[in-house]
């Protein structure tokens, strides 16, 4: 690794929803710096004024805080819409050192020259061309010539300059391109590694050009590999669950989505897949990162935080549900929530849910009336259900100890007058009751309920009938 101090940044462009593969990169960049007692910077990329928001920055920055990287321990943010001036002066230092030219050809008359999607093919670069209005500044890429650049994650690939046309520093209007900002900003940074998306590769033998023409050591490279989803398709915002915010919102646990992203394209040693924070942190190296595209495997994502779930403290858990409990996200009037009732069902729906989000849905029966599915009314109560929930509700109405073990001994009873397993007699009472076909164990359930509200749902289910 170099000798220069350790800083490595994340640089991203506020124009959308917080990508989970940015939240990688951040990771990635966050723990190298951890490692080395070096600085993480954040730069938020906000030049693009026709794309960016300041509410996506906001989203990132809170995204990042929930997966740990959190404000105050980080350099920054900085935005680069600050840094414009030193973009426009480092522009200038290429074009007076000869290392960049102004051109005047159109996009029309470059396409009528070298044919459709060819690059743009250096007409302008010996015409001596000044500065004027509409005219880009094009860096001018030393011919014949070959880059070969040091990714820690790829190896040193090498680029033939004659695969790279001269590109865009500044638009005809003056403003600044991408590659060049960039650049200027990870030099005046200091920044000593860009660990950054697969995508900018192609970028890397141009900003390493403009690195050493603007006379610093090139960092060191590092690309991390592409997400793709089942199909194999590069995840994309429009097409994909790709969102940390709605990852966040719909219940996903901090812990379990930042390990899940770490393992999009590294392991921790040994066979396990969920291991403590601290092993990442310590074990995690850019070397071992695999350059092939990582699958973005939501259904996994999904299993991995029920497994994190399951592993809290019943308290933890309790703590973690409390905006869907008694917060903005309770499917029920906050005031309707009962402690003592969800004491009780809190370690069976603890054990049953994938993500906190699907917990309101596995208890609203107790904190506010359900609606009954109509669907899963239909299946459950194909006949013999009006005679059986006729038992039932004379049964429960005259139960002497109203507890989950009475009620499913009655409930075994009644099926088998009925020729019905214990699992077919349940569903008409559940659906009945709960509203829906599955939930939490149907007699503990009940028991939380209590006798009066059982029966009271029992009544109005049957006279559907
Ligand atoms: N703003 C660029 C992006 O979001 C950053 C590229 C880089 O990390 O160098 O893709």
């Amino acid at each position: 690794m170099s000798s220069r101090p350790f800083r490595v940044r994340f640089a991203p462009s506020p124009t959308g929803y917080f990508h989970v593969g940015g939240a990688r990169t951040a990771l990635y960049n966050w723990i190298l710096a951890q490692q080395h007692h070096g600085t993480f910077v954040l730069r938020v990329e906000d030049t693009d004024e026709a794309r960016n928001r300041p509410e996506w920055t906001d989203g990132i920055i809170s995204a990042l805080e929930w997966i740990g990287v959190a404000r105050g321990t980080y350099e920054g943010p900085h935005f680069q819409s600050e840094y414009a001036a030193s973009h426009i002066d480092a522009a200038g230092k290429l074009y007076a050192d000869g290392n960049a030219y102004y051109c005047d050809c159109t996009q029309e008359v470059v396409r009528q020259r070298v044919g459709p999607n060819k690059g743009y093919d250096g007409f302008c670069r010996q015409r001596g061309l000044g500065p004027a209005e509409g005219r880009p500044l094009r860096f001018k890429v030393p011919r014949p010539g070959r880059t070969t650049v040091v990714d820690l994650i790829r190896g040193e690939p090498v680029f033939d300059h004659d695969t790279i046309e001269d590109f865009v520093l500044l638009r005809g209007n003056g403003t600044v391109m991408f590659l060049l900002a960039n650049v200027v900003d990870d030099m005046a940074m200091n920044i000593s590694h860009v660990i950054r998306a697969e995508e900018h590769l192609p970028n890397t033998p141009k900003q390493q050009l403009l690195w050493l023409s603007l006379g610093a050591e090139p960092p060191i490279w590092a690309h991390v590999p592409l997400l793709v989803n089942e199909k194999r398709q590069k995840l994309s915002k429009r097409r994909d669950p790709v969102a940390m915010e709605m990852y966040r919102d719909e219940g996903y646990l901090a812990e379990a989505m930042k390990n899940y992203l770490m393992l999009l394209g590294w392991n921790p040693p040994g066979d396990a897949e969920i291991v403590p924070w601290s092993l990442i942190e310590l074990s995690f190296k850019l070397e071992d990162v695999n350059s092939s595209p990582a699958f973005f495997d939501v259904r996994k994502l999904r299993a991995f935080n029920g497994e994190y779930i399951r592993a809290l403290t019943v308290e933890q858990f309790t703590e973690a549900c409390q905006p869907w409990l008694t917060g903005a996200k309770a499917l029920w009037p906050v005031e309707r929530f009962d402690p003592a009732a969800w004491a009780t069902m809190a370690p069976l729906v603890q054990t049953r849910v994938e993500v906190l989000g699907d917990v309101p849905g596995m208890v609203d029966f107790i904190f506010g009336e359900p609606v009954v599915d109509p669907a899963a009314w239909a299946k459950a109560t194909a006949a013999p259900a009006p005679a059986l929930l006729d038992d039932v509700i004379d049964t429960y109405e005259a139960i002497p100890s109203w507890t989950a073990d009475a009620l499913k001994s009655e409930l075994e009873v009644i099926g088998t007058r009925h020729g019905l397993k214990l699992g077919k007699a349940q569903a008409p009472v559940r659906v009945a009751v709960t509203g829906r076909s599955v939930g939490p164990p149907l007699f503990e359930s009940l028991e939380v309920l209590g006798h009066d509200r059982t029966l009271a749902r029992l009544r109005a289910a049957r006279v559907q009938l």
